[in-house]
């Protein structure tokens, strides 16, 4: 077969008709009709049906085509043809043809499927096939043949075109596509570090990077000005559903800009981009700031599909009578609801009472929940005789009430209660009750983030990172209530209740960094320690510049609609962050623990050889560094015993000889009027040339005893 003459499958048409093509691909399904034999041959560009027929085929290729079976490798060559009126299949793109088959070749078998991958039917009509419910572990042992359906090949194409986007998109725009380090120091976005231990430098450890953060950073003091990476980011986080411990993300950066910059491509780039998915995303995206997202849907991520948008009713209940909210309100509390639209036929007394204020409110951290319904005219609930008509007027007026509307109130001391139950209860209640449109997706800007969170331990840690830029500068970063009130200027990019992406304009400032570091609570040495280099790069003419990362396969799944980001990875971990195709992660062989100088870190774990059931091979194995495999052993045991035994026979001589002695301590020493020389070699770099590490003019060697 000469490839280079090759057809694709899925690009045959009409105009192929009565031309001999040749033909590869995998045998997608087969329907035997005793002696004519019809295949749907299926490659990257899609399927067409072949035919062997005896008329046609040679009988051999007839022989031979009987043994094909599911997802074997073939390759063909034959003539296009109309297929008879009534054959037709509509499943298939190429569905009015068939390649009746000359010739025939077997490129390789495959055994039996661990699961069906043709989804579609042979039959005219017919229901298409491949529906079945196979477990997400199996598909992912079973990558290779998950990646063949159709399904995930059309996931990996747009993912594809959608990275090509990007890529052509920022090119225009000047960007430069830079590739930082994966083995680097750890970068703070909150996470866990992955950890690889140093061969050469035991005891020490690259950290794979959270993000390219400080890179960027320091490719604008670089000069760079315009940044970008599809980099694989590594985050050591309590598993979620939806989450992976690597992920991609587009980095970006750029220098003399500021946050309109910003918002405006990235909003043409993620416009573009869900145009490739056939999505039209509403024009311009709105902004909301953090207090402002906080304070309307109790979320930093609002979800804007849907209204339900929270009512602050706090002021009507100054003089209640109603004890609760009394104290409540005494407390520095707020009350805040939600109108639910003429919903009330969907939400009895019973399921608001016993489900929604009883089980669900609570869970969601409320103390209580309060609702009403609007019947007659009249609120009506089981506690409206303890409000005034003045109050139930207020609450009427305030939420624009009508027959039909349900009214829940969440009151509380605590802002950050009331909006995160209420929240909660949002999505819920809009959830249950099907109030998300299908196929709607609504972007916003979420802007002026707090800066600083407080930790439980009466300090602050940075909302998004240390470098992002503060509001305002001339804060004391010892006062931590001035600390909690400085606002960021952080920004993050929400589509449909999830965050896409997020970034900030950052500082460039040494000592404004400095600040923040102290705010932090970290001390001069520790900051040196940490990002000595990176403030030292501030030394020398920092641009002004920020940037932001979009998670992209968080992207390109909710631009394909996918129930999971895992579908659009090629190899992701499962849910419990392992891959059931390689095993990773693996234990590893204790001689390559020992080359990595990681059985005795700390010095705390036991020494092989030093407990009493140690084998003396181990022991010599560590000691020499030299790692022994299991069909070395009996060698090398067996020369081990040999040597025990001369020992002890030599032990058994009776010597009386004194021991020899070194005639003097050995030392260093110059020949009286010369003077120390560099070697040359040693100038250059040559000497050092096979050394394993290298300080100043020694080179390293791995400690032989503990
Ligand atoms: N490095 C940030 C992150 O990974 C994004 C940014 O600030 O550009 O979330």
């Amino acid at each position: 077969m000469n490839y280079s003459k090759r057809h694709f499958c899925g690009q045959l048409t009409a105009d192929h008709v009565a031309r001999t093509v040749q033909l590869c691909g995998w045998v997608d399904a087969y329907r035997d009709h005793g002696g004519l034999l019809f295949i749907h041959l299926r490659d990257r560009s899609g399927i067409v049906q072949i035919v062997f027929t005896p008329e046609t085929t040679p009988a051999a290729i007839c022989r031979e085509s009987a043994m094909l079976r599911a997802e074997y490798c073939i390759a063909v060559s034959g003539e296009v043809k109309n297929r008879l009126a009534g054959t037709e299949n509509p499943h298939i793109e190429t569905g009015r043809l068939e390649v009746v088959v000359h010739d025939m070749e077997i490129l390789a078998e495959a055994e039996p499927l661990p699961f069906a991958i043709s989804d579609k039917s042979m039959v005219a009509g017919a229901e298409t096939t491949g529906k079945e419910a196979v477990s997400e572990e199996l598909r992912l042992q079973y990558r290779y043949l998950d990646i063949r359906r159709p399904a995930m090949h059309h996931n990996l194409l747009l993912r594809h075109r959608i990275f090509q986007c990007v890529r052509r998109f920022l090119d225009e725009r000047g960007f430069v596509e830079v590739e930082t380090p994966v083995l680097t120091m750890s970068t703070p976005e909150g996470a866990r570090d992955y950890l690889v231990p140093s061969r050469v430098h035991q005891g020490s450890f690259y950290a794979l990077p959270q993000s390219p953060q400080l890179f960027k950073q320091l490719l604008m003091i670089g000069g760079v000005e315009r940044y970008f990476q599809m980099a694989r980011c590594f985050r050591d986080e309590d598993l979620r559903p939806n989450r992976q411990p690597e992920f991609t993300q587009l980095d970006l950066e750029a220098s003399f800009i500021d946050e309109e910059f910003l918002y405006k491509m990235i909003e043409e780039l993620t416009v573009k981009m869900f145009t490739l998915g056939g999505i039209t995303l509403p024009r311009p995206f709105p902004r909301m700031t953090y207090a402002e997202a906080m304070d309307a849907t109790g979320s930093d991520r609002p979800d804007l599909r849907f209204g339900l948008r929270f009512v602050d009713v706090t002021d009507l209940f100054v003089n209640t009578d109603y004890a609760i909210f009394r104290q409540i309100l005494q407390r520095g509390g707020c009350i805040k609801g939600i109108n639910i639209k003429g919903q009330s036929d969907k939400l009895s007394k019973n399921v608001l009472q016993n489900e929604y204020a009883k089980e669900i409110a609570p869970s969601f951290g409320a103390k209580g929940m309060t609702w009403m319904r609007a019947e007659n005219d009249r609120l009506e609930s089981n506690i409206v005789q303890y409000f005034s008509e003045a109050e139930l007027a207020g609450l009427k007026k305030r939420f624009a009430v009508a027959d039909g509307d349900v009214l829940i109130m969440v009151a509380d001391p605590s802002y950050a209660i009331v909006t995160s139950a209420l929240g909660q209860l949002r999505l819920h209640l809009a959830h249950r009750l099907g109030l998300i449109p299908a196929n709607s997706f609504h972007p916003v800007w979420v802007t002026e983030f707090p800066l600083f969170e407080a930790t439980e331990e009466g300090g602050v840690t940075s909302s998004h990172h240390p470098f992002t830029a503060p509001d305002r500068t001339d804060f004391d970063p010892k006062n931590i209530e001035e600390l909690l009130a400085l606002r960021s200027r952080a920004y993050d990019l929400v589509v449909n209740g999830e965050e896409l992406g997020g970034g900030s304009i950052r500082i460039n400032n040494r000592d404004l960094q400095r600040k923040i570091f102290a705010a932090l609570g970290l001390t001069e040495e520790e900051t040196k320690e940490k990002f000595g280099f990176f403030l030292r790069a501030f030394d020398f003419g920092a641009p002004p510049h920020g940037g932001l990362a979009l998670g992209m396969d968080r992207t390109v799944s909710m631009i394909l609609q996918t129930p999971s980001i895992r579908e659009v990875i090629a190899f992701p971990k499962n849910r419990s962050a392992a891959c059931p195709l390689t095993g990773a992660p693996s234990k590893v062989k204790r001689e390559q623990l020992a080359e990595l100088g990681l059985l005795n870190l700390g010095g705390k774990a036991i020494l092989p050889g030093s407990a009493a059931k140690e084998n003396l091979l181990d022991r010599v194995s560590w000691v020499s560094r030299i790692g022994v495999n299991a069909e070395e052993r009996p060698l090398l045991e067996d020369i081990l015993r040999q040597s025990r035994e001369l020992a002890a026979a030599v032990e058994t001589l009776a010597v009386d000889e004194e021991p020899i002695r070194s005639p003097a301590p050995a030392a260093h020493r110059l020949r009286p009027g010369t003077e120390a020389q560099r070697s040359p070699f040693a100038a250059s770099g040559q000497l050092f040339k096979n050394a394993p590490a290298v300080k100043g003019d020694y080179f390293k060697v791995a400690t032989i005893l503990e």
